[in-house]
């Protein structure tokens, strides 16, 4: 690739460059050649721009103000979208590629700035970053837009001098509309939620119920029929080749159909939709199915997966719910051994369609769970994690302004009720300390508790998004804090993914 043909004398003279300024910083990584102009990212006080040093002539698409150093002038451009659409032009690294069926870890940056260090923990681990990864939900809350995520990750490889490829996911969707929102910024990794169309009461259900509900399938648009189903599902007992056997009985195969009929058909909805409206444009899909009541079965799963098989739609991954609980912000909560015997068996079933990757949602500092996976070697998998980079980033505010972490903590217990509504997690308030009461020096514990990890975890939106009263200037104040400690940041965040990263090494 050109782009890893940065001679060392460029970098020498864009370092003498900036040392000329007051107050600049250069980002070593980010030196690229663009024609005969170069390209870098400085930093100056709390702000990052992009840098172009002109060869020849002044002339670059990029759009900022010219600067004089001595004799030569350099066009200093904000890293706002206009640029960020040029940069994705010149420089095909800086767009998502499809990351395919190999191990990968999404990285959920819900402040925009945490990308560099995704990279720095990612490098020579094996697995693919995809970088840009906000469900609809945390978009909302945060007040993002797919813009401005895929943005952050565009300068953030740029920043980083990252050549090797990322993904970008649209997660959670569930509309068509939904895939319209994130698609035009470039995603590449289609996140299909289907949970409104589960039947979770189906254990419940008399067998006459179940054979109405059954009926009622959208039969059609699932190109089958009741009879044709129930006798390919039973006539194809499957044996795993880890020696499991799927041979479901007629009471079975109805309350796996009756729970999962419009998945299916849904899932197949929005498959079509995206290949006919879209036929040019890389994608790929992962069904995530993790947000149900009771873990997903294996027969379950084998249902799910055969038939979108034979409706012709390939998945890339594929999230069940698994067993035990998988809270927000904290460790797995469940037995391992059982957790370890089904992954083995959902692999075992991915293996029979393809061999999409086993998807694990919730992944923020599921440690044990990496153990498992890890020490297991198996299969691909896909990582999600989010929250966790936001909590690292209020580590990095605990150490560096501590007053200010008061503030958010205090402001996170009172917003508790309210914000723990959508949200699966079992934090005891009266386990907290004040943080009014507590020294200075042991707010760091806040985010090492697991109780305080889960309040501070689901009150991000209210933190971030600017509408409550007492946090108007959270935000601002959050990415000034971050800004200025930057390194700090970094630091904090390559520290907590490397914990994550090594069980798989
Ligand atoms: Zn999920």
């Amino acid at each position: 690739m050109q782009v890893d043909q940065i001679d060392k004398e460029m970098v020498v003279k864009v370092k003498n460059l900036v040392r000329q300024l007051d107050g600049y910083t250069l980002y070593e990584h980010s030196v690229h050649q663009d024609g005969p102009n170069v390209l870098v990212i400085v930093r100056k006080g709390v702000d990052k721009y992009l840098w172009v040093i002109p060869g020849a002539a002044v002339e670059t698409e990029f759009e900022g103000k010219e600067i004089k150093v001595g004799s030569d002038s350099i066009i200093e451009c904000d890293l706002d979208h206009k640029n960020a659409e040029i940069l994705r032009s010149k420089f095909e690294f800086t767009n998502a590629i499809l990351i395919g069926k190999t191990d990968s870890y999404g990285f959920g940056d819900r402040l925009g700035n945490a990308g560099p260090a995704h990279l720095r923990a990612v490098k020579g681990t094996g697995f693919k970053p995809v970088l840009a990864q906000q469900s609809i939900r945390e978009m909302e809350r945060t007040k993002r837009t797919p813009e401005d995520v895929m943005d952050a990750a565009s300068w953030a490889v740029f920043q980083e001098g990252y050549h090797d490829g990322f993904g970008a996911d649209g997660d959670h969707l569930k509309t068509t509309d939904d895939i319209d929102y994130v698609i035009k910024a470039g995603y590449t990794m289609f996140t299909i939620d289907p949970s409104d169309f589960v039947v979770n009461e189906v254990a419940e259900m008399s067998m006459d119920d179940l054979e109405k509900k059954f009926k009622e399938l959208p039969w059609k648009h699932l190109e089958d029929t009741p009879s044709e189903l129930l006798k390919r599902v039973k006539n194809n007992s499957i044996e795993l080749r880890t020696g499991y056997e799927i041979s479901p009985d007629k009471e079975e195969i109805l309350q796996g159909m009756v729970k999962y009929g419009r998945v299916i058909s849904h899932t197949k909805l929005m498959a079509e939709y995206l290949r006919e409206t879209y036929p040019d444009h890389p994608a790929e899909l992962e069904l995530s199915v993790d947000e149900t009541d009771a873990p997903t079965t294996l027969f379950e799963h084998y249902l799910v997966a055969s038939e979108l098989d034979r409706l012709g739609i390939e998945l890339v991954s594929l999230a069940p719910r698994f067993c035990g609980d998988f809270e927000k912000g904290i460790d797995f909560k469940g037995d391992l051994d059982q957790f370890r015997d089904e992954y083995v068996e959902h692999l075992a079933i991915a293996d029979l369609f393809g061999g999409y990757k086993l998807s694990v949602h919730s992944g923020s500092d599921k440690f044990s769970v990496y153990e498992v996976v890890g020490s297991l070697n198996l299969g691909a998998v896909h990582v999600k994690t989010a929250g966790t980079s936001y909590l690292e980033a209020l580590r990095t505010v605990a150490e560096c302004a501590p007053n200010f972490f008061r503030e958010i903590m205090a402001f996170s217990l009172k917003r508790f009720n309210e914000d723990k509504k959508t949200y699966h997690i079992s934090a005891d308030l009266d386990e907290i300390q004040d943080p009014g009461k507590a020294p200075e020096e042991e707010l760091v514990n806040y985010l090492d508790d697991d109780n305080a990890r889960q309040v501070l975890h689901v009150a991000y939106g209210s933190v971030l998004s600017g509408e409550l009263p007492e946090a108007k200037d959270f935000k601002k104040r959050l990415m000034t804090v971050l800004e200025e400690n930057e390194a700090r940041h970094y630091q904090n965040l390559k520290k907590h993914f490397d914990k994550h990263l090594s069980p798989f090494a």
